[in-house]
């Protein structure tokens, strides 16, 4: 990376990283700790806070303890829960960002539109909203879980009441006394449903798939704790590192079915104590192994479904009317709000289509459904080009902020790579993405993810696991953070870029 500027390009930031969440900001935060300064975040709400900003339903909060999700260089004595509420988390990002002092490099309502690498120029052309950018290097931030994905259920334009995603509540709707269906029993669901229930006169639940549910054991954190961590820093940390440990090993039953079998003897005790008739039992007990999909977290869920105004419905949803939700039974359930709880799309970036690399082709068109790079944050073809919880890097069983920061020290050893020998470009090897593909592949093969007999988000349309990593997070961080300088096509400085520096 150079630091000349040609006059076009005067005040252009050499670095583009698309995208506010914990993954923009993580990176904008240790490149200002390595003295790169010349970068921009474009972020298209009005806010830092991704994941965190957008998702406000009632009851939201991290499944993954907070000591634990939190960045590793930013402890936090402060979380007053152990797993913390949305509002907190995000008011930690935003302080985050100013005390690392990248706020400055925010430009908000931004939304990026299309990327191209212009080969004669080794340079990105980035279109967005309102300009365009001329980066050298480009840094894909926009998370998996960014996108909210309505159902395709036949009629679904033609409800007469409200509604509304439930990564888009709609806090101006009173739901107090109304008649509320929910449809999606997944990791949002669950959290919000046990809120709404005493508000709304009766809730239908939709249920298409019964999650395995396990206990949370959340608890507030004590005034006393939180001084001792704010006194003794250390102590947090040691119980950071248990934490991470005791995670690590919760990866074990999702590949291995003894193991599966103890947590779910777990999962059905935890249900067994939690609902008394014996029917409602029988549709929320799932009928695949634990793990295949999401394994949900909750002590307040089934208890919420066991009250007098709620319905678990476990016939298929035909059609929305304008009353109500129609199953294939035939009964209609009326309602006067439809919350829908159905996730987001992680296995197809809604940018991918408008990315373009080296030979002219999207990401899209490269991974012909199925999302593919090197060690999930480089892609062949797409030089100086880097995604952070790119493909095959979410988890099952522990924060994904480990994995994201481990991409972050990757892309800085790339970066430090080409800045100590004046490399103008580097992508990966094809071979070496291709072999890190198929390890991946064949890992994944004897996890419960692809074998476990249920269909999940986590595999994508040509029915390839490209979301998750298929070991234990100590594995991914111990190979991502290392760069091996083989696995990398490493290109000079072209004359006519080399032209436009020596002009500037
Ligand atoms: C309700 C919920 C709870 C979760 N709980 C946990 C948990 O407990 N543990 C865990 O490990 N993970 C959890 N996750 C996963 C979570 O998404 C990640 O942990 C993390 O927040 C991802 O951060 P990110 O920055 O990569 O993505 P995001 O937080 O999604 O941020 C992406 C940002 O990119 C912006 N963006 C997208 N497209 C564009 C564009 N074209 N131009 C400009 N900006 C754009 C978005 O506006 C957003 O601000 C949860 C997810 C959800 C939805």
């Amino acid at each position: 990376m150079s630091t000349a500027h040609t006059t076009d390009e005067f005040r252009m930031p050499r670095i583009v990283i698309i995208g506010g969440g914990f993954s923009g900001i993580g990176m904008a935060i240790r490149l200002r700790a390595e003295g790169i300064d010349d970068f921009v975040v474009l972020e298209r709400a009005a806010s830092h806070g991704g994941t965190w900003r957008d998702n406000s339903y009632p009851g939201c909060a991290c499944d993954v303890q907070s000591v634990l999700y939190s960045f590793s260089f930013a402890p936090n004595p402060d979380w007053t829960r152990t797993f913390s509420p949305q509002a907190e988390i995000w008011a930690y990002l935003r302080r985050c960002a100013t005390e690392y002092d990248i706020d400055r490099h925010f430009v908000f309502g931004e939304t990026v539109q299309a990327a191209a690498w212009d080969d004669e120029r080794q340079q990105w052309r980035v279109q967005s909203s309102t300009r365009s950018w001329r980066p050298e290097i480009v840094i894909m931030a926009t998370g998996g879980l960014s996108d909210a994905v309505m159902p395709r259920i036949e009629g679904l334009p033609t409800f007469r009441g409200t509604m509304f995603h439930s990564a888009q509540w709609r806090h101006d709707v009173e739901l107090t006394g109304k008649r509320v269906a929910v449809i999606g029993t997944g990791a949002s669901a669950i959290q919000f449903v046990p809120r709404i229930q005493p508000q709304v006169a009766q809730l239908a639940v939709f249920q298409r798939t019964a999650p395995w549910i396990m206990p949370r054991r959340d608890k507030p954190i004590a005034a006393w704790r939180k001084q001792v961590y704010r006194h003794v820093p250390i102590l947090q940390r040691a119980h950071r590192a248990a934490t991470y440990l005791l995670r690590e090993a919760l990866h074990l039953p999702f590949r291995n079915a003894r193991a599966a079998r103890v947590v779910e003897w777990i999962a059905a005790r935890h249900m067994q104590a939690q609902v008394a008739d014996s029917a409602l039992r029988a549709k929320l007990r799932p009928g695949y192994r634990i793990g295949c999909k999401r394994i949900l977290v909750s002590d307040d869920y089934y208890p919420a479904l066991a009250q007098p105004n709620v319905t678990l419905v476990t016939d298929a949803i035909a059609s929305i009317e304008a009353a109500g939700v129609r199953t294939a039974d035939g009964a209609l359930h009326a309602v006067d709000v439809i919350i829908v709880g159905t996730g987001f799309r992680p296995t197809d970036p809604v940018l991918a289509p408008h990315i373009c690399g080296r030979m002219g082709e999207s990401l899209a068109e490269t991974w012909q459904g199925s999302p593919r790079a090197y060690m999930g944050t480089s892609h062949a073809g797409f030089p100086n080009f880097f995604s952070l919880m790119g493909p095959n890097t979410a988890l099952g069983h522990s924060s994904v902020l480990l994995m994201i920061e481990a991409q972050v020290e990757h892309v800085i050893g790339v970066l430090q790579y080409m800045v100590s020998r004046h490399i103008a470009a580097a992508e990966p090897d094809a071979v070496a993405q291709r072999a890190w593909v198929a390890s991946v592949d064949a890992r994944l093969q004897a996890t419960t993810w692809n074998a476990g007999g249920c269909s999940s988000w986590y595999i994508d349309a040509t029915g390839r696991n490209s979301t998750l990593w298929p070991d234990g997070v100590g594995r991914f961080r111990r190979t991502v953070a290392r760069i091996d300088p083989r696995e990398y096509r490493w290109m000079p400085r072209h004359e006519a870029r080399a032209r436009d520096l020596v002009d500037a």
